[in-house]
């Protein structure tokens, strides 16, 4: 695992024309199964499950989920057994991403859409544990409390002076762990992959509690760029994603960066940063779910 992740310059032709510095904070280059941010939310649920005294690891996700794959792919290097609990029927033969959590031996075990939708109840829980013995839980997409103090490290990591610090927001776990430890000239922008995405704020309040009034002027949320809504696409993001990756040698996701990076390099197209600001992007990761969405899309991104 590469871990501080590296923090690299890009050079694209239009970011030195509008005399802005972007680098990237390579999150994605941590590990291949392992999507960065996913990482950081998991580091320190490994360490409490650890102390805890539990050696297996239950949590839940969508097939094609990055949380799962990384779930999956840290249990076989850390020791602990994993059990994922997939919503929805099990479709043979198995996606890339179950396929692949499958062979880190992670249990996968399906449940309706119905059931899936009770999986934060008691009594669901208690169910499990009838069936599968005891259990360190982490929740969907891995972010509680423990979740966000992992992704304060992203920011910790950076030892340049910045001015905005940017990242994609599916529940806001992430954005949170950036925005608590950000110094006061510095701010955050999320990019809901997701329509609607206000609801982001309510988790970013929810999660850091105290901390947020403090915080609460140093970020916004710019909902312009969910290109229809979760996993959702236009072609011009492919394309987008094509070209960046030719000029860049940078390659995105689908679902979660490849939003980021359009959104990036549109909102600097609109003079959106005061010229001679420094941003840093976050690549969080997330090119494990790149096959799926090539077969369930039939055409492929990257050649
Ligand atoms: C899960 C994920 C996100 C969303 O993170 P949140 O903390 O839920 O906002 C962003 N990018 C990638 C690549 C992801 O896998």
């Amino acid at each position: 695992m590469l871990i501080p992740s590296p923090l690299e310059v890009i050079k694209f032709p239009l970011f030195k024309e509008k005399k802005i510095n972007v680098y990237v904070k390579r999150d994605d280059l941590i590990h291949a199964e392992i999507s960065g941010n996913k990482w950081r939310k998991l580091k320190y649920n490994l360490i409490e499950a650890k102390a805890q005294h539990k050696n297996t690891i239950l949590t839940f996700g969508g097939a094609y989920s990055n949380h799962i794959s990384a779930t999956g792919a840290v249990g076989k290097i850390f020791g602990f057994k994993t059990i994922g609990i997939i919503r929805g029927e099990e479709t043979l033969p198995l996606n890339p991403t179950l396929l692949q959590a499958k062979k880190d031996g992670m249990k996968l075990l399906y449940v309706s859409r119905a059931d899936y939708r009770k999986k934060n109840t008691a009594e669901f829980i208690e169910k499990l544990k009838d069936a599968l013995g005891d259990f360190y839980i982490i929740p969907e997409g891995g972010g509680n409390k423990l979740g966000v103090l992992g992704c304060n490290d992203i920011v910790n990591e950076i030892d340049i002076d910045f001015n905005y610090i940017l990242t994609d927001c599916g529940t806001g776990a992430t954005l949170a762990g950036i925005c608590d430890v950000l110094k006061e000239t510095q701010k955050a922008i999320g990019i809901p992959v997701l329509k609607g995405g206000e609801f982001i704020k309510d988790e970013v309040k929810l999660l850091l509690g105290d901390t947020y009034s403090r915080i609460e002027s140093q970020y916004s949320l710019i909902k312009d760029y969910h290109f229809g809504g979760y996993a959702k696409y236009k072609p011009k993001l492919i394309e987008f994603m094509q070209d960046f990756y030719t000029q860049t040698n940078i390659k995105t996701d689908p679902i979660y960066t490849g939003k980021l990076f359009y959104a990036l390099v549109d909102l600097v197209k609109k003079d959106y940063f005061k010229v001679g600001s420094t941003i840093i992007v976050v690549h969080t990761g997330g090119l494990q779910g790149v096959e799926g969405f090539e077969n369930r899309h039939g055409f492929s991104i990257f050649r």
